[in-house]
């Protein structure tokens, strides 16, 4: 893998956005694996309304979405959002990559991938302005900063390139929440592992988050017993080997 997007192809183009969609899916044809499998990934003929890329081993799909900028931010811009709502709530939504790039380079700063299913609706924001001529026609924002931390799968970090196994472990320790035994609270799940994080170390006990609770009321009104949501939720994590319990009431990140 390089951090270098560069290449010959490019000169064939003279529109810019053009230039960095040949130079990016190039990149990432070249470069990027499978992070469900490990094998390397194909990209679908243009204009497939599907997604970008497919791993015909294990039949994930890709999206790719690029971005000009030294910071990879807390929002990608993407298209029109009538479209994008309506893949999130299919059932065949692609994953997602996301890039940045430092336009004076041509350098990657950040690569990641982002599974489906931590995709919901609320993450689609529209964009105030429609295009001209097209008022109707809204465009949207993908908010990646609601998505928790052990979702985001960096292949390239802050230029840093990451090991392979580091990338199909991580991509295979959130995949519990993709499973039909978890899907009914997978609000519930993404919130207690937002606020795990949120606590910055890997050893926590209970009180630390009962200290979300006032938060985790806010998103969840309908519930009146809190507290012991969270220890219900803290033991499904625990049985999906996210979690272990040390001693009572202490939990470890694993
Ligand atoms: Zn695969």
């Amino acid at each position: 893998m390089t951090l270098n997007l560069f290449s010959p192809l490019c000169d064939n183009y003279t529109s810019n956005s053009q230039k960095i969609r040949v130079l990016t899916e190039n990149w990432v044809n070249e470069h990027v694996y499978c992070p469900n499998c490990g094998n390397s990934i194909d990209e679908y003929e243009n204009n497939r309304p599907v997604a970008d890329f497919y791993c015909k081993i294990c039949n994930e799909d890709y999206e790719l979405k690029s971005k000009n900028s030294k910071v990879l931010g807390k929002t990608i811009a993407d298209g029109a959002y009538n479209t994008m709502i309506e893949r999130i709530r299919s059932e065949t939504n692609p994953n997602f990559f996301f890039l940045n790039y430092d336009k004076t380079n041509y350098e990657i700063v950040n690569f990641l991938a982002v599974p489906s299913y931590l995709f919901v609706p609320s993450m689609v924001i529209p964009r105030s302005k429609g295009i001209p001529n097209q008022p109707n026609y809204i465009m949207c924002n993908i908010d990646i900063s609601s998505i928790p931390n052990s979702g985001k799968i960096f292949y390239i970090k802050d230029k840093q390139i990451q090991s392979k196994n580091k990338i199909m472990d991580e991509w295979d320790k959130i995949s519990f929440l993709n499973d039909s035994s978890t899907v009914q609270s997978k609000g519930w799940l993404l919130d207690i592992i937002k606020c795990i994080e949120k606590l910055q170390r890997a050893n926590f006990d209970l009180s630390d988050m009962y200290q979300f609770e006032k938060y985790l009321k806010i998103q969840h009104p309908e519930n009146n017993n809190i507290q012991a949501k969270i220890r219900q939720q803290l033991q499904i994590l625990r049985d999906k080997r996210f979690l272990k319990f040390t001693k009572r009431g202490n939990y470890e990140v694993l």
